[in-house]
C-alpha cells in the first residue's frame, strides 16, 4: 500500500504480499479465517485451501465423489451417527475402538435410539440384523483382534428390508490403499487420519469419505454449522504425510508379516491376532498386530512394555516408530470391566504397531522383553 496520505499506522495493518505471481512449490499453509468476498472459500470454517486439497488427495486414493475433513477421528463418527433421526436402530459391530463404543452408549440414551449390538465377523450372524436397521457402523479390521467382516454381505442383508439403510465402515486400520469399502456397498467410509494418514503422531485429524452427493451436502452443512473443520495447519501436515502413505504402507505390510513369522517362535506369546486378508475385500495389511501372553504368565505387561527400550508407550499408532500397547488399559479404558469381558479384552491382550526402526534391533528389544517374563 503506497497511498502516503495514510498514516504510517494504518498502512502497517494493510500492508500484503501480493500472492499472484508468488508461484509456490506446493501449496502454503492458509492461516486465515477469513476470506475476501471474492474468495469462493468464504470463511475457514467452510473450506480453506489446505483441507480442500486434503480433501482432493483421499478422494483419488479411494477413487470416490466427495470427503469431508474434519478435528478428528471422533468428530468424523459423531458427525455420521448425527444423521439418525430419534427413535432410528444403529447396529454396530460388538468389537470396537474403546470410544467409539462409549460414544454410542452416550449417543443413544439421548436420542432415543435403538442400539444393536452383534458379532458381524461371523456370516451367520448376518441374519440377526433387524429388518428396520437404518445405519450399520463397523471396524473392519476390528480393534481389537482385526476380525474382518465382509461389507458385500452386511450390505446385501441390511438393503434388502430397507434400501436406506446407511453402511458405515470405520476403515482406519486398512487405508483406502487396502481396502476401498464404497466397492463393496458401504455408503460412508471414514477415518481416523490420526493414524495412518499422519504417519508421524504429530496431527489430529478425521476424514469422511461417500459418493453420495446428498450424504456429503448434509454433512459439509453440519460441519460448517458445527464448526468441525479441519484447521489449516493440520490439514497441511496431513496433505504432505500422504505424500508417502503408499511407501509407508508397502513398508508396514512387508515388516508387519516378518514380525508374524518371528513372533509365532516366542513360547511366551499364547495367540497372534493378525487379519485375514482376502485378496478382494481386503487387499493386503500391515502395521498393527495383537498377541495374547501364555496363560502361565502372571500379569506380564507392566514387566514386558517397561523391559522395551524401542517402543513407545504412548496413546498414538500406525507410526513411523514402533509402539506397544495394552488395550485394557489404554484404547479400550473407557469401557467397564463387564464390557471389556464381553469384548474378550483381558490384560493380557498387548497391541503391536511396528515402525521402520532395524527389524534386528526391533526383534532384540522383543527378546529381551519376553526373557524378562517370568512364570
Ligand atoms: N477409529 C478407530 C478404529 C480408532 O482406533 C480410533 C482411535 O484410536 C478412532 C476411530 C478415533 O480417532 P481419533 O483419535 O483421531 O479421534
Amino acid at each position: 500500500m503506497k497511498d502516503l496520505s495514510l498514516s504510517a499506522q494504518t498502512i502497517a495493518l494493510h500492508t500484503k504480499t501480493p500472492l499472484e505471481g508468488a508461484d509456490p512449490s506446493v501449496t502454503p499453509i492458509f492461516q486465515n479465517s477469513a476470506f475476501e468476498n471474492t474468495s469462493p472459500y468464504f470463511y475457514t470454517r467452510k473450506a480453506n485451501p489446505n483441507s480442500q486439497e486434503f480433501e482432493e488427495v483421499i478422494k483419488t486414493f479411494e477413487e470416490a465423489n466427495h470427503a469431508i475433513s474434519v478435528t478428528t477421528g471422533m468428530t468424523a463418527i459423531s458427525l455420521v451417527i448425527n444423521l439418525l433421526d430419534v427413535g432410528q436402530t444403529l447396529v454396530i459391530n460388538k468389537d470396537i475402538y474403546g470410544c467409539s463404543y462409549k460414544l454410542f452408549q452416550r449417543f443413544v440414551k439421548k436420542r432415543k435410539i435403538n442400539l444393536v449390538i452383534l458379532d458381524l465377523s461371523v456370516n451367520e450372524n448376518l441374519v440377526q440384523i433387524p429388518n428396520n436397521a437404518d445405519m450399520i457402523l463397523f471396524e473392519t479390521p476390528t480393534n481389537p483382534f482385526l476380525k474382518t467382516i465382509n461389507i458385500e454381505k452386511v450390505s446385501k442383508v441390511a438393503k434388502k428390508d430397507n434400501p436406506k439403510c446407511l453402511i458405515v465402515v470405520d476403515n482406519t486400520w486398512a487405508t483406502p490403499l487396502f481396502q476401498k469399502p464404497l466397492k463393496h456397498g458401504a455408503d460412508i467410509s471414514l477415518y481416523s487420519a490420526t493414524k495412518y494418514f499422519s504417519g508421524h503422531s504429530d496431527v489430529m485429524g478425521g476424514i469422511i469419505v461417500t459418493d453420495d452427493t446428498e450424504i456429503a451436502e448434509t454433512l459439509r452443512e453440519e460441519r460448517f454449522y458445527g464448526g468441525a473443520i479441519l484447521a489449516p495447519y493440520g490439514a497441511w501436515l496431513l496433505r504432505r504425510s500422504l505424500q508417502t502413505l503408499k511407501l509407508r504402507m508397502q513398508e508396514h505390510q512387508r515388516i508387519t508379516q516378518d514380525y508374524v513369522d518371528f513372533l509365532r517362535d516366542i513360547p511366551q506369546v499364547k495367540k497372534i491376532y493378525f487379519p485375514q486378508v482376502d485378496g478382494h475385500q481386503l487387499e493386503a495389511y500391515g502395521g498393527i498386530l495383537f498377541f495374547e501372553f501364555s496363560d502361565e504368565l502372571i500379569d506380564p505387561y507392566p514387566t514386558f512394555m517397561s523391559t522395551l527400550k524401542l517402543f513407545g508407550t504412548g496413546t498414538g499408532m500406525a507410526c513411523v516408530t514402533s509402539m506397544v500397547a495394552q488395550p485394557h488399559s489404554g484404547s479400550h479404558a473407557s469401557m467397564n470391566e463387564a464390557e471389556k469381558k464381553e469384548m474378550g479384552i483381558t490384560p493380557k491382550l498387548a497391541r503391536l504397531c511396528f515402525g521402520f526402526e532395524d527389524p534386528e534391533d526391533i526383534k532384540n528389544d522383543l527378546k529381551l522383553a519376553f526373557a524378562a517374563l517370568k512364570s
